[in-house]
């Protein structure tokens, strides 16, 4: 089988985690800081704050900035559900914003027109949740003139986006969002297992984020209560562990090479389906994917179903994946009052779209067998 997404691991970063095993600290220790650094250098942002899943991070940044019962976060429903949930734990309402059938991110027209309908309204949002999906970049410069218009905080879901560039500056540096938000998860472009981060300019952000992922507990030291700890609202535990921050800070330093392979393999993919009836990605001038997935389109002349291809390669091996189900559609949003037809850009990219698999351990012979089998199924239907 052909996964579509895989994590690289190497014997450095076994090593790595073995080492955190033979010392005093397991939990958040030594590593976690150091792990911490690394992010925000690589990101040119001031602070990060290491989590236990990129979950976590969204969950904390909503808090950290205030997010609440009565208030509103919209994000777009082409994203995983935890891009959503976040509003939700907080007490929020959620809502979404249809997305750009060409770039598959947030549309700026609709999220314009939505903030005007919802100013008339008096129903505008606290928190806009853009997602850089499959790796490539929003157009943040214009989702942050819309908030300093309208008066939103922007979360960045930059759990697909590590190492994807905006305008020449890496993602997660901050100059267009509140907040950008990472996740380790196996899939995505490094791993500490399970984790996450989140990294900001705003050194109180920082500090509220850093007080709520230990139960929202702030310590400062006064000489004659040397044990002092002070719970001064409720957090969480969503600490991160030395042994995961000691794997993420040995994968960090491939993350250039792990990209370029990516990009290199995106590259091959779109030059070896030239032809076939469906939609490659988009590559707008400026925006540097991190590829962390690789989306192609069933189109008009394509005289298989989505289906059909999703069974014929899945066996013949080859991991082929669909993301994702509309947000907005799935039960609990249902049952929470969203419908079909609210959506439509979405609704139709997903009735048409197929994840291939993408991951920089794969080899062109991999590559290969995922375009020929993929361009059987099409043929031999056409
Ligand atoms: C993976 C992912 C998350 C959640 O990250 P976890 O680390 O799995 O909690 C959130 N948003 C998007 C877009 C993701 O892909």
């Amino acid at each position: 089988m052909i996964p579509y997404g895989r994590q690289s691991i190497t014997d450095e970063d076994i090593a790595a985690v073995v080492d955190v095993l033979r010392s005093d600290r397991l939990t958040q220790g030594p590593v976690v800081p150091r792990f911490e650094s690394a992010i925000a250098e690589h990101c040119q942002v001031e602070h990060a704050v290491a989590v236990s899943s990129g979950t976590a991070a969204l969950h904390l940044a909503c808090l950290a900035l205030g997010l609440g019962p009565g208030d509103l976060l919209w994000t777009s429903p082409i994203t995983f559900v935890a891009s959503a949930n976040c509003g939700r734990y907080c007490g929020a309402d959620v809502d979404f914003v249809d997305i750009d059938p060409h770039s598959l991110n947030m549309s700026v027209p609709a999220l314009r027109q939505k903030l005007e309908q919802a100013k008339k309204d008096n129903c505008l949002p606290k928190v806009v949740v853009p997602v850089h999906f499959a790796g490539l970049p929003c157009d943040m410069k214009s989702i942050a003139a819309l908030a300093d218009e309208y008066g939103f905080f922007v979360i960045e879901d930059a759990c697909h986006a590590l190492g994807a560039e905006y305008n020449g500056e890496p993602v997660g540096g901050c100059t267009y969002a509140d907040v950008s938000v990472f996740s380790f998860h196996p899939v995505k472009a490094i791993t500490t297992g399970e984790g996450g981060m989140a990294v900001t300019n705003d050194a109180m952000l920082a500090e509220r984020m850093t007080a709520l992922r230990t139960h929202g507990i702030w310590r400062e030291y006064e000489p004659e209560r040397p044990w002092l700890y002070q719970q001064m609202e409720l957090g969480f535990n969503y600490r991160m562990s030395d042994m995961q921050a000691a794997l993420g800070l040995s994968q960090l330093p491939r993350l250039p090479e792990a990209v370029a392979r990516r990009r290199q393999l995106a590259e091959q993919y779109d030059e070896s389906l030239c032809g076939l009836p469906l939609v490659t990605p988009a590559r707008p001038a400026h925006y540097d994917s991190a590829w962390h997935l690789y989306v192609i389109q069933l189109d008009e002349h394509a005289s298989c179903s989505r289906l059909q291809l999703y069974r014929e390669m899945t066996a013949a091996g080859i991991g082929v994946n669909v993301h994702y189900i509309p947000v907005h559609t799935q039960p609990y949003y249902q049952a929470r009052g969203f419908r079909y037809g609210q959506f439509p850009s979405a609704e139709s990219y997903y009735e048409r779209c197929l994840t291939l698999p993408i991951y920089p351990a794969m080899s062109r012979d991999e590559q290969q067998q995922v375009v020929s089998v993929l361009r059987r199924v099409l043929e031999s239907s056409g």
